[in-house]
């Protein structure tokens, strides 16, 4: 129900209180009959009247919503109940303090002082009417109005007291409700640049300013992080000036050691507020509000709502920071599973990959080992005539040497592949290491009936590499065109190809399918008719080869084709000789 109305009711609650108390005291108030019924008619009458008020507030309350029909009604009847009760000096002039306080409840100080006005120019009037015009009569006149104006003006001085309390109670209501609408919207989200945001522009809302900017850091609490997040909100086309102006304010405060709530004006008298944003041990940023020139500048009521809001805020923009902080843990964590599990998954292959070579290693040595047992034992249990015995004896003594070199094989791989390989790699004459290799091969390439070609490199090209352990792979590649070419020729040289030297063994022999390029450098992988091919060879040669040219920072490949000959081909670093 709107105030007035709910005033309308009250008034009319009161003036049945005021019949029901008149009623019973008429009678003794030593009134003559005309007069007492003439006071019962005007109750009777008011009762009427209070009735049909009543009514139209339920109807058309429209009609009485400024009381001035009341008011103008409730005079009337007081005034004539006054007359009846025998004028302005009897006691029914206390009636007329009823009207008076209700026109102060209702319209304040000055239409109450105008119907006390009027009350006071009848009561003069009736005097000069009907009295004598005696002194006493004109004190009595002077006292009862002076009453009456002094009711009315306290009446009116309570009415404005309760307006003001009144309208403060509404204003702290509406101010919290701003901040609660505030505060939620910045609890509505978790993203912390959503919620920087949200900080800024209801910051801007609450102080009723043009222009907020959030920042935080470079300080951060023990848990978060907010890496220097900044966030504002400007409304004018001078959002470039306003956040300017602020940044440097911020900047001052943010320097400052002592972080309190700052207020001031700018020197082009901007009203300007900076609060920060801190828990109990560290100070997470602050938040600065800018006000136009022709603002007012800030009140204690802004201050006291928006440090409010900011300490709401910061529990937001802490939560936010946690969430992420949590998000970046669990991403973290994800990505150290994956790796986990790449990890095991390598370990896996690493484990089967040592299976397998422990099985092949097992199946190569049996096959010698078979051989050797199987014609020893033929020589112990069967006489054989000497050349049959000089067969045998060769055939052992064939498998014993594969024995041999396949047990040297598996030693070398596996002390390179576990690291245990002392590796010498110092500055050596490129030349040198071709010629060196070449001298021990000339001989088993000629008897082999195959062409040789070594073209060394001019003398002073220096590789880093391990002498020794260069010689094996050049020995193992030559080896190879040895065994796998039987007309043609066999060729070694070398170039520089940038900052690599790049070795090339090149033979006429039967070639690699492009399919096995890759598949050679596997161990115990050979190519071709491995029965026949078997006491040739232990298929671990190119995986070592491989494994010594890698440490040496170079790579190994093969060029070839079926029936085209082969050219195997690596690289080393060269050795630059340092300026004098
Ligand atoms: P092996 O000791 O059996 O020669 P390698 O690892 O040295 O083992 O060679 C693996 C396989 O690569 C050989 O069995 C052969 O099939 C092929 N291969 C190596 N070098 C040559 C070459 N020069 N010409 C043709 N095939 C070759």
């Amino acid at each position: 129900m709107p105030a007035h109305l709910r005033m309308e009711q009250r008034f009319i609650a009161l003036r049945y209180l005021g019949l029901f108390s008149l009623a019973p005291t008429l009678p003794l108030l030593n009134l003559t009959s005309g007069r007492l019924a003439a006071a019962y008619a005007l109750l009777c009458f008011t009762a009427l009247y209070n009735m049909t008020i009543q009514f139209l507030l339920r109807r058309r309350s429209t009609w009485l919503n400024n009381g001035y029909f009341t008011t103008i009604g409730d005079g009337i009847l007081n005034i004539a109940m006054v007359i009846i009760g025998g004028g302005f000096g009897s006691p029914f002039y206390f009636i007329l303090f009823t009207t008076s306080i209700a026109a102060a409840m209702r319209y304040g100080y000055g239409p109450t002082l105008l119907v006390v006005g009027i009350y006071v120019m009848l009561d003069a009037l009736s005097s000069r009417l009907f009295s004598t015009g005696n002194a006493s009569a004109t004190a009595d006149l002077f006292f009862r109005s002076g009453f009456l104006v002094i009711t009315a003006l306290l009446a009116g001085y309570l009415r404005e007291q309760a307006r003001a309390a009144e309208a403060a109670l509404a204003q702290e209501l509406a101010r919290a409700g701003a901040l609660n609408e505030s505060s939620r919207a910045v609890s509505a989200s978790l993203q912390l640049s959503t919620v920087a945001r949200t900080v800024a522009v209801e910051a801007r809302r609450l102080a009723g300013a043009e222009c907020a900017l959030l920042r935080l850091g470079p300080h951060a609490s023990a848990d978060v992080t907010y890496d220097g997040v900044e966030a504002q909100d400007c409304s004018s086309d001078q959002a470039d000036d306003q956040q300017a102006i602020l940044n440097a304010l911020l900047h001052e405060a943010i320097a400052d050691s002592a972080p309190v709530v700052e207020q001031g004006t700018t020197d082009d008298h901007r009203p300007f507020m900076l609060v920060p944003l801190q828990t109990r041990s560290a100070l997470l940023g602050y938040v600065g509000v800018l006000r136009a020139a022709h603002q007012p500048p800030f009140q204690p009521h802004d201050t006291a709502l928006l440090t409010s809001f900011i300490e709401r805020a910061r529990l937001a923009l802490e939560n936010a920071s946690l969430y992420k902080t949590i998000g970046d843990r669990s991403q973290d964590l994800q990505r150290a599973y994956a790796d986990l599990a790449a990890a095991h998954q390598e370990l896996l292959g690493v484990d089967e990959m040592k299976t397998n070579f422990i099985a092949n290693v097992s199946h190569e040595l049996r096959t010698p080992l078979t051989s050797i047992r199987s014609f020893s034992e033929l020589l112990l249990s069967y006489e054989v005539d000497k050349p049959t015995e000089r067969e045998f004896l060769g055939i052992i003594n064939t498998e014993s040497e594969r024995l041999t070199r396949l047990i040297n094989d598996v030693l070398d791989i596996t002390k390179i592949e576990a690291g245990q390989v002392d590796w010498r790699i110092e500055p050596h004459n490129l030349a040198d290491l071709l010629q060196t290799s070449a001298r021990s091969f000339a001989q088993i390439i000629a008897d082999h009936q195959l062409a040789f070609i070594c073209e060394a490199p001019p003398p002073d090209i220096k590789v880093l590499a391990d002498r020794d352990r260069i010689l094996q792979v050049l020995a193992n590649l030559l080896g190879n065109a040895v065994k796998f070419t039987t007309q043609g020729q066999i060729k070694l040289d070398a170039a520089i190809v940038g900052e690599s030297a790049t070795i090339r063994v090149s033979d006429t022999g039967i070639g690699i399918a492009p399919a096995d390029h890759e598949r050679i450098f596997e161990k115990f992988h050979q190519v071709g008719d491995t029965l026949t091919d078997k006491p040739k060879g232990t298929g671990l040669g190119l995986c070592i080869c491989r494994d010594i040219v890698h440490q040496h920072g170079g790579r190994l490949w093969v060029e070839s084709g079926i029936g085209q000959g082969s050219t195997f081909i690596f690289t080393l670093p060269l050795h630059v000789a340092p300026a004098a």
